[in-house]
């Protein structure tokens, strides 16, 4: 079995919050009390030597409340308008709230582009690296206004998994509006037993996520098993929580049993720009 106390020791830690995390679920529009604890949890993580990158949706979410429309975007122009708006919303947001701790935070727009092309994935890398050595807090997010089909990751819980495996981060955190990985659906299926920790992570697992998601978010269970297979096979542990506490965070890195645990399982042969 793992040891859930290793969890406290790990030095860079990229967590992934979604835009149902981050905003009301009746208006959609940001959640600042549960915004501020986020910001105070991660300056505090720095306050303990340790790194930590922020992969944060909700641009798009933020963005069409802001122009007051009701619906997700329907064409791929308004989505992208939405995410403009939205975007520089939210970091003006974290910006202030970073800054009561004294933290600089920085924006980091990345697509699947940058990760397929040499040039850009280390350029990528390299900023990541500065960023974190000058004690700065990188705020993840894709590039939704210029990422099309072609080029598009499409959910931030696999955007956090590319950007843990390129900077080799120790522990990945997505928050959900789940508690973690159930062996079905809990919404639907009262019997659902909870999974505390996986440390295989074969087709029976992929089976029991299917069908979990969320009506905020582009992600559901399936696209965080298969961010937990990129992150594993890379050597980074990676934890679902629920993001309605978002002290949960501090629990996990206090090595709390809580939500669920994908243990680390290196592969050296495992190219995670090829998945
Ligand atoms: N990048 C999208 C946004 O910021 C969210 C993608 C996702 O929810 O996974 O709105």
């Amino acid at each position: 079995m793992t040891d859930r106390k290793q969890l406290k020791d790990k030095k860079r830690i990229v967590i992934k919050v979604g835009s149902s995390t981050i905003t009301y679920p009746e208006t959609g529009t940001i959640n600042y009390a549960k915004l501020e604890k986020l910001v105070r949890i991660i300056a505090d993580i720095r306050n303990m030597g340790k790194e930590a990158v922020l992969v944060s949706s909700g641009a798009i979410a933020v963005g069409r409340h802001a122009i007051g429309l009701n619906e997700k975007p329907k064409t791929l122009s308004c989505k992208q308008a939405c995410a403009a708006i939205g975007q520089a919303a939210l970091m003006t947001v974290y910006k202030k709230l970073f800054s009561e701790y004294n933290y600089n935070c920085a924006q980091i727009l990345l697509t699947k582009y940058t990760f397929m092309q040499d040039e850009s994935y280390m350029n990528a890398c390299n900023t990541l690296n500065e960023l974190l050595s000058m004690g700065v807090i990188p705020i993840v997010n894709e590039n939704d206004t210029v990422s099309t089909a072609e080029i598009e990751i499409g959910d931030n819980d696999s955007l956090s998994a590319y950007v843990s495996s390129m900077i080799h981060g120790d522990l990945l955190i997505l928050l959900s509006d789940i508690d973690g990985l159930y062996t079905d659906d809990p919404r639907h299926n009262k019997n659902a037993e909870f999974i505390s920790v996986v440390e295989k992570l074969d087709d029976n697992i992929f089976e029991m996520a299917k069908g979990a998601g969320s009506d905020v978010g582009t992600g559901g269970m399936h696209t965080k098993i298969h961010a937990a297979l990129m992150a594993t096979k890379s050597g980074t542990d990676m934890v679902i929580i629920n993001g309605d506490d978002v002290e949960n965070i501090r629990a996990v890195m206090n090595g709390e049993e809580k939500g669920t645990l994908f243990v680390a399982n290196k592969d050296d042969n495992f190219d995670f720009r090829k998945l």
